[in-house]
């Protein structure tokens, strides 16, 4: 059975630890805190049992808890066929991260990145291996999202791209290839198109995100709006994505209102903690902000 480290038990590295263990692979989720891991591991277990409940897995959602391991921090890397990387998106956490597993995995084990928006070319440079480094970037909730977006380095080889391509078959979803490492990579390029414009036009009172949203189901066949996609992804998310863009010289790409800084700095982050565009209730239910 082959060995997948993931690293970050946040919303996205426990979701890639899950579709791991779904697909047969032997997991291990790390993060700083056993708080962390173990919060991951619950929503883990819920979703697993929420599948099985459907009937949508091949074995007892026990037997695939079984496959996770949590870990407090990355010696374990030492043993791993795959390392994909998940941490908050921040480029010196990143390189640190990536020299760190550069330094104790072994030669040939391939190094994943799920950022969103840093250049897999300046991760890889901080390692030996920058033929063996390249982006997996998932989409959220992994569980439920089919779309993966591999994406090569200038270094990366491409038996090592045609690798994660395979791999992320392996998990049952649908790779896109991104032959070239440009910034916000493919599908937030396009994402990003729609939704500065949609900020720019909330931020000036014009319109609602629930109008927005509705708008974008009904008018375009979108299965979520913008907002309600910011929202999961996380506004804190949104904001290192903008900063990283701006930052890489691609500024044109991120919203030119400073909406959603003012909204993390009241402690808005999205459905993380139940206020974003929306309020959420216990249950997790979307919930207009201004009751109207
Ligand atoms: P998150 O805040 O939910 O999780 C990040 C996790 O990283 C936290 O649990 C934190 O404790 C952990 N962490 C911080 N320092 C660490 C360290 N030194 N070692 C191990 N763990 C550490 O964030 P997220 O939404 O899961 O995003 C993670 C990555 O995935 C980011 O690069 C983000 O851009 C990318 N991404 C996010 C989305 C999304 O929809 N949120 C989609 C695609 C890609």
């Amino acid at each position: 059975m082959e060995k997948v480290l993931v690293v970050g038990a946040g919303f996205m590295g426990s979701g890639i630890a899950q579709v791991s263990a779904q697909a047969g692979y032997e997991v291990y989720l790390m993060d700083i805190q056993t708080a962390i891991t173990d919060r991951a591991i619950k929503d883990i277990r819920w979703s697993v049992e929420k599948l099985a409940a459907k009937d949508l897995l091949r074995e007892s959602s026990e037997k695939i808890l079984a496959r996770i391991s949590l870990e407090k921090n990355l010696s374990i890397a030492s043993e791993m066929d795959w390392v994909i990387e998940a941490v908050l998106e921040a480029e010196e956490l990143k390189r640190e991260i990536f020299q760190e597993l550069d330094r104790i995995s072994r030669p040939e084990t391939p190094l994943a990145t799920n950022t969103s928006s840093i250049p897999i070319t300046r991760l890889a440079e901080n390692t030996r291996r920058p033929e063996r480094v390249l982006g997996m970037h998932f989409f959220g909730p992994v569980p439920l999202m089919k779309l993966v977006e591999v994406v090569k380095g200038e270094k990366t080889s491409l038996e090592i791209f045609e690798r994660g391509v395979t791999f992320v078959q392996c998990l049952g979803k649908t790779p896109i290839r991104v032959k070239q490492d440009i910034p916000g990579f493919v599908m937030n390029r396009i994402f990003s198109a729609a939704f500065r414009e949609a900020i720019d036009l909330v931020n000036l009172g014009i319109v609602s995100p629930e109008d927005v949203d509705v708008g974008m189901r009904l008018g375009y066949g979108w299965n979520a709006g913008p907002f309600e996609i910011a929202d999961n992804a996380g506004l804190d998310t949104c904001v290192r994505i903008g900063e990283t863009l701006r930052a890489l010289g691609a500024g044109h790409l991120a919203p030119s209102s400073d909406l959603i800084e003012r909204m993390v700095a009241e402690g808005r982050l999205g459905r993380k903690n139940m206020k974003g565009f929306y309020r959420y209730s216990p249950e997790g239910k979307r919930l207009p902000w201004d009751n109207k």
